[in-house]
């Protein structure tokens, strides 16, 4: 049996990453902004901290009563803006039945996150009452999205030691190790801030959580070609170099592009470095990355935690790191274009045939470029017999003309957010079962294992 490797996941909680902004802005939720920071401050004071996974040096205190403290002191002042938030949208709620929606009060996952936690909150007096009318408001905005709410309260208010024991009782089985990607937001949103600073925290919790898990989790640090520079540099450099992270994960949808920012891409909700220097930025990066042969993993996909409208559309193309790879000294970069271009490849020839996800085709085909492959994250569609028939056909007769392109293809599930579509406990049977088609057979242990090796090991 093959031990598979998984070159996308996360499992970052909430402390990781901008709630509100995600909630607001982002296409994925999208609720309007006083219920998207209300919600966002009841998730947050519900998500849990794990203080093993800090430094001492970076954590103050060691655990013990000193910490038990400052996490109820966290509740209560969660639950002080828990009030704040519902203050701003009181007159929505009164317009509510304040009775659970059925799937809530039917599920036992989501049921025992609202109610033991729930019981912390009320405490200082907001019950859970208050999170009840939010989760019901969120879902009457959110119409059938059931299961993006339970991503938020089921997985990602957990400790990050729960949310890899839950991927291993999940995939554990079948893949042996997990590549973990850090996002880095802040910059790219109004409110953008995260509970638990990107460098060196969120990299050192990591480092401990991959200690915890040895030969099972590998960690991706993350880019922010908009903070403070030569400052982001250098934190990419230390992390890699001194605290354990393997590559740099690259998030276009942010607003911006590796190569060919412009005035047709200036972030419109954030002040932003003139386009010239976003270039001279990521090319300082990609020049570091190819010296110390450090991979490189980007969201490749018009969809995602877009900071503005169509900002995926606009910065994630495959041609502009088909332009970067062109450009002098770069063409041995080691780049993995995360979800091999994105839903085009369960459409038909003429949907595909002018996808990003027949842009990553062509890339990965390119000769001149022998270090960039693609995977197939969230891609999902797999679990319906007429998609997986099309998809199947399609890759076996991309390698049926091009053998090649056999040693590019990467596994990846980007889980935990597959968390947020059904059957997602289906991924990789499904990916084995596309597998297992004589035309795909023989590529079948460089899909699931080998093209990993060599993209993650250093050269
Ligand atoms: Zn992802």
């Amino acid at each position: 049996m093959i031990r598979a490797i998984d070159v996308h996941t996360h499992v970052f909680n909430l402390k990781y990453l901008p709630v509100a902004a995600i909630l607001d802005r982002s296409g994925l939720f999208n609720l309007p902004g006083d219920l998207a920071r209300a919600l966002a401050k009841a998730a947050l004071a519900l998500t849990k901290d794990d203080p093993t996974l800090d430094d001492v040096s970076s954590a103050g205190p060691s655990p013990g009563r000193a910490s038990e403290a400052a996490a109820e002191a966290q509740v209560d002042a969660g639950v002080k803006e828990i009030e704040f938030g519902l203050a701003d949208f009181g007159s929505y709620l009164d317009s509510k039945e304040e009775e659970l929606p059925d799937w809530v009060r039917e599920d036992e996952d989501v049921r025992s996150a609202l109610e033991s936690p729930g019981a912390e909150l009320s405490r200082s007096g907001v019950g859970e009452g208050t999170l009840r009318r939010l989760v019901a408001a969120a879902e009457a905005f959110l119409g059938n999205a059931r299961q993006r709410l339970k991503w938020v309260f089921v997985v990602a208010t957990q400790s990050e030691r729960a949310i890899v024991r839950r991927m291993i009782t999940t995939y554990g089985g079948d893949v042996e190790t997990f590549v973990h990607h850090m996002m880095n937001m802040a910059s790219f949103y109004r409110e953008g801030e995260t509970v638990y600073p990107p460098h060196p925290r969120q990299v050192n919790r990591m480092r401990k959580l991959g200690e915890a898990y040895p030969g099972r989790l590998i960690t991706f640090t993350a880019w922010d070609p908009f903070g403070d520079h030569p400052d982001q540099l250098e934190a990419v450099k230390d992390a890699v170099t001194n605290r354990g992270a393997r590559g740099v994960k690259i998030y276009p949808p942010s607003g911006y592009r590796p190569i060919g920012n412009g005035p047709d891409n200036r972030h419109p909700h954030v002040s932003s470095p003139a386009p010239e220097e976003i270039d001279r930025r990521n090319l300082a990066l990609f020049r570091w990355c190819v010296d110390e042969g450090v991979p490189v993993f980007t969201h490749c996909t018009d969809e995602g935690f877009e900071a503005y409208v169509d900002a995926g559309e606009l910065n994630a193309s495959p041609e502009y790191w088909r332009r970067l790879l062109a450009s002098e000294g770069m063409a041995e970069l080691k780049l993995c274009l995360g979800h091999a271009g994105g839903d085009a490849w369960f459409g038909t020839d003429a949907e595909f045939n002018c996808s990003f996800a027949a842009d990553v085709v062509r890339l990965c085909t390119d000769s001149r470029f022998p270090n960039v492959c693609c995977e197939f994250g969230i891609l999902d569609h797999v679990q319906d017999q007429a998609q997986f028939n099309r998809v199947r056909d399609r890759l076996g007769a991309i390698v049926a003309e091009q053998p090649g392109f056999g040693s590019r293809i990467l596994y990846g599930s980007d889980w935990h957010m597959l968390f947020m579509r059904s059957g997602h406990e289906e991924f990789f049977r499904n990916y084995k079962r596309l597998f297992a088609d004589p035309v795909l057979a023989r590529h079948s242990e460089n899909f699931f294992r080998g093209n990993a090796v060599r993209y993650l090991e250093r050269q």
